[in-house]
């Protein structure tokens, strides 16, 4: 069956370098988009098609490491 409504896509990109493994954007998405991925703990995207583009990763990094797109 075709859609009938369009959503919109976005792109998490995690900065894996500036990540500090604090857990925030992992423990607040709302949809379980990220985990933490071993052996670092470092936020990994794990579940994109949840993402509603709410920016709250984004928001509550203490480091700048999320970056929430619409996608093209
Ligand atoms: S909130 Fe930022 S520093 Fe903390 S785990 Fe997520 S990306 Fe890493
Ligand atoms: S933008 Fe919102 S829904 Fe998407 S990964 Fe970040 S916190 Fe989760």
């Amino acid at each position: 069956m075709a859609a009938t409504t369009a959503r919109k896509r976005f792109d998490v990109i995690i900065n894996e370098s500036g990540c500090r493994s604090c857990d925030i954007c992992v423990r607040f998405c709302p949809t379980s988009v990220l985990a933490s991925a071993p052996p670092l703990r470092k936020a990994k995207v794990v579940n994109i098609d949840a993402c509603t583009g709410c920016n709250l990763c984004k928001l509550l990094c203490p480091e700048w490491a999320v970056e929430v797109q619409v996608k093209t």
